[in-house]
């Protein structure tokens, strides 16, 4: 199970790693998109500490409640509503278990309601798509991760800014996938 303390962790870890890497974010995100990405998550992360610092959540449905609202409400642009739900629906599971699987499924579930992407899609999906399973069998490593971002670059975009851009998104690493790598890199540190 997942202990408040590991999730608060969990997303310290994320936001360090938002905050260290938001030029490369947002340089994935110049030929197959705006440039935004990685701006667009550092002022989400940086607003969710604000909101920690402001008020301790008594549990890891406040953690996540807390950390949604600030995504959904600082971040300009399709990552913020998706990683905002992403944490909404964790907030939700939260009440009946803190089981991690059974809460990362959940927002997952939640991503792909919101934003209609199918794995193959080449967005953050196809990260967690890739990564929940190894990870409820335990069998997940960095390097995994780093696999299943790179397994974006040959696809062709079918949803957001990229799919505008057909065949010419080939060959390009999805900037949302690169950034649901630190998340689930954060997350096997702070479960370690
Ligand atoms: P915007 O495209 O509005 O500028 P960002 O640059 O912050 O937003 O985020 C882009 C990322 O969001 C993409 O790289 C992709 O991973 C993800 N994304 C965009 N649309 C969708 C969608 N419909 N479903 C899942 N993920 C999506
Ligand atoms: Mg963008
Ligand atoms: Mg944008």
């Amino acid at each position: 199970d997942l202990a408040l303390d590991q999730a608060t962790k969990w997303l310290e870890l994320f936001g360090d790693e938002i905050e260290k890497n938001k030029a490369y974010l947002s340089d994935l995100d110049t030929p197959i998109g705006d440039a935004d990405h990685g701006f667009n998550m550092a002022r989400g992360m940086e607003a969710v500490e604000t909101s920690l610092a402001q008020k301790a959540p008594a549990d890891l449905a406040g953690l996540f409640k807390q950390t949604a609202m600030a995504l959904i409400t600082k971040v300009g642009g399709a990552s913020g509503p998706l990683y905002g739900t992403a944490f909404l629906e964790m907030s939700k599971q939260a009440a009946q278990t803190s089981e991690l699987n059974s809460l990362l499924a959940a927002a997952l579930a939640g991503i792909k309601k919101r934003g209609g992407a199918a794995a193959g899609d080449k967005t953050m999906v196809d990260v967690w798509e890739a990564v929940l399973p190894e990870l409820a069998q335990g069998t997940l490593t960095d390097a995994k991760i780093d696999e299943a971002v790179e397994a974006t670059k040959p696809l062709i975009a079918k949803k957001g800014r990229a799919s505008y851009l057909g065949e010419r998104s080939k060959g390009h690493i999805d900037p949302g996938a690169m950034s649901s790598g630190y998340l689930f890199k954060a997350l096997l540190k702070a479960v370690a």
